[in-house]
């Protein structure tokens, strides 16, 4: 069935993404900003309602709101659907939450060294980037089960190879089988 491959298929990896975690990234700072506004609202209520279950629960309204907001940026720009069950998106919340807190680190340190206009501009647009790249990395984490499949139907055919334990086509990128899950080992 399938024909000689005597190149390996361009897997997202060009130079179109590169934009893209720009756009991801600003959208997703832009958006937070408006809403760290409602969760100071509803963090303050919850505080005052019971001071530290109110504080746990802020924490995890927060969650929400980034697994939330990184879940529906990644489907609009990189058309990858996420999952959006609670669970799904208290983890994606809670752990893009840590990597941008420690991401963030250099830039907060630069910030300190070097203050200034310029630097908050350069810092902003490089932040962006990698706000993109980790907002869209760790959303792939939660991304929705058969949504390789749907990548893979769109593979032509002589990018593909067959699987050496289930035998089903597969992108010859592949080290491991979508289907079966099997390690494809070099030939
Ligand atoms: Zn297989």
């Amino acid at each position: 069935m399938s024909s000689e491959a005597s190149t390996i298929p361009k897997r997202g990896s060009g130079l179109k993404t590169i934009p893209k975690y720009f756009i991801h990234g600003f959208a997703f700072s832009i958006i937070f900003i408006v809403l760290v506004f409602v969760w100071a609202l509803i963090f303050a209520v919850l505080i005052v309602i019971g001071s530290f279950i109110g504080f746990i629960l802020g924490f995890i309204v927060l969650f929400f709101f980034l697994g939330g907001l990184n879940s529906f940026l990644t489907d609009l720009i990189w058309s990858i659907p996420i999952k959006t069950a609670w669970k799904s998106l208290l983890g994606h919340g809670f752990l893009l939450f840590i990597l941008l807190i420690i991401v963030h680190i250099p830039a907060v340190l630069i910030e300190f060294i070097v203050p200034g206009l310029a630097t908050t501009i350069v810092l902003f647009i490089f932040n962006a980037f990698i706000d993109g790249f980790v907002a869209k990395n760790v959303a792939g984490w939660w991304k929705k089960e058969g949504f390789e499949y749907a990548e893979e139907e769109k593979t032509p055919k002589g990018f593909l190879k067959k699987c050496v334990r289930c035998g089903r086509e597969i992108p010859v990128a592949s080290e491991q089988c979508s289907y079966c899950g099997a390690k494809q080992t070099e030939e």
